[in-house]
C-alpha cells in the first residue's frame, strides 16, 4: 500500500492506528500476516470519517470483530481493517429491550442481561465474538440463533449514512446475514423477557459447562470450521472419515470435536487452509457430502 495512505489513516481519527500489525494477535486461530493499517475509531463520527475517506480513495475496508471466526492468510490483508471494540461498546437497557453496540463482546451482553434479570441470551454464553460479529454471522448455539432475539439492527453505509432495519426486513440465514458488503453493523436491539436471576445464572452456567466438555478450548481455533449440512452434524462426518487427530504441520483436527481445527502452537494459515481442503475432499469422497465453510478466510497468501 502507498505510504501516504498510512499517514492519512493517522491524521483521520484520534483512536489508535496500527501499521503492519500481525493479525495473528487479533484472531483466535492465531494465524495470519499483517494488516496494512488497523484502525480503532472511538465513535461513530470517527468511523464515518474513515469509511468515507476509504471510499473516496478506494481503499479496501474489512471490519474485524474479535476475529473468532476468521482465518487470515499468511501475507495478511491489504487496505484498512477497522475494529470497533475500543470505542463503540456501550450496552444499555430500557425495560426489556437491551441495546448493544457492535464492539461490545457478546459475553458482556450476556452478563449484562444476567445482572438485569433478563432472559433470552443464555444459549449464547461462551461464544467469544463481538455483537457485530455475532449479528453478521447470525451466531447460534443449542438450537438458538441471535436473530431469534433481535428486534432491529443499526448499520452505517459506505457514505456514512445510518439506517436502522427491523429484523423482519433483514435476511438472516444459518450463520449469515445478507447485507451489502460495505455495510457496517453499529448496534443491535435485543428483545428479552424478565426472568428469575438465579435461574438465568444457572442456565448460563450449564451452557458454559457443556461447552467446556465438548470443545477444545485449551487450543487456539476459530470455532466450528464447517456449517452442519442437512445430513447431520459436520463433526460426525469428519469423525467417521477417520480424521480426528489428523495433522498438517501444526494444524490439527481436534480429537475432542472433529469440526474444530486447532493450532498446536506455530501453525501457518497455509497449513490450516490445506487441512480444511483435505477434510472437504475426504468427506466428499467418503460420504458424498459437500461441507460448506462457516469460518471466513481473508487476506493474501
Ligand atoms: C472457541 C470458539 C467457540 C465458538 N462457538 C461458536 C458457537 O457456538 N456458535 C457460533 O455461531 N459461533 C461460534 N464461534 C465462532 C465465532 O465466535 C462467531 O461466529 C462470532 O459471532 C464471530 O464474532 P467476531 O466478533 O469474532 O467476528 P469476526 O471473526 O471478527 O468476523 C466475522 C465476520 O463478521 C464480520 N463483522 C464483524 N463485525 C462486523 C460489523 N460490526 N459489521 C459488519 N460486519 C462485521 C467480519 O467482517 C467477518 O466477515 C466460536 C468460535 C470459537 C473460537
Amino acid at each position: 500500500m502507498q505510504k501516504d495512505y498510512k499517514q492519512w489513516a493517522l491524521g483521520l481519527i484520534t483512536g489508535r492506528v496500527l501499521f503492519d500489525a500481525p493479525l495473528r494477535h487479533f484472531t483466535s486461530m492465531k494465524v495470519g500476516g499483517p494488516a496494512d493499517a488497523l484502525l480503532f475509531p472511538k465513535n461513530r463520527d470517527e468511523l464515518k470519517k474513515a469509511v468515507r475517506y476509504a471510499r473516496r480513495k478506494k481503499i479496501p475496508v474489512l471490519i474485524l470483530g474479535n476475529g473468532t471466526n476468521l482465518v487470515v492468510k499468511d501475507k495478511g490483508v491489504r487496505g484498512w481493517i477497522i475494529n470497533l471494540t475500543q470505542g463503540m461498546k456501550k450496552v444499555e437497557m430500557e425495560g426489556e429491550v437491551v441495546e448493544a453496540e457492535a464492539g461490545s463482546s457478546l459475553q458482556r451482553l450476556v452478563q449484562f442481561s444476567v445482572q438485569k434479570g433478563l432472559t433470552g441470551l443464555e444459549p449464547f454464553s461462551g461464544i467469544p465474538g463481538t455483537v457485530g460479529g455475532g449479528v453478521a454471522m447470525n451466531a447460534g448455539a443449542w438450537g438458538a440463533e441471535l436473530k431469534d432475539v433481535l428486534l432491529s439492527v443499526t448499520f452505517m453505509k459506505e457514505d456514512g449514512e445510518i439506517t436502522e432495519r427491523a429484523r423482519s426486513k433483514l435476511r438472516f440465514s444459518y450463520r449469515g446475514l445478507a447485507i451489502p458488503s460495505s455495510w457496517i453493523i453499529l448496534k443491535g436491539k435485543f428483545g428479552l423477557k424478565k426472568g428469575k436471576k438465579k435461574e438465568i445464572r444457572e442456565r448460563v452456567k450449564s451452557y458454559l459447562e457443556m461447552r467446556r466438555r465438548k470443545q477444545p478450548l485449551d487450543y487456539p481455533s476459530a470455532g466450528s470450521v464447517f456449517k452442519n449440512p442437512k445430513e447431520g452434524p459436520a463433526g460426525k462426518w469428519i469423525e467417521e472419515s477417520g480424521l480426528k487427530g489428523f495433522r498438517i504441520g501444526q494444524a490439527m483436527v481436534s480429537e475432542r470435536h472433529a469440526n474444530f481445527i486447532i493450532n498446536l502452537g506455530k501453525a501457518k494459515a497455509e497449513e490450516v487452509i490445506r487441512l480444511m481442503e483435505f477434510v472437504e475432499k475426504k468427506v466428499h469422497e467418503g460420504k458424498g457430502i459437500s461441507l460448506e465453510r462457516e469460518v471466513k478466510v481473508v487476506g493474501e497468501s
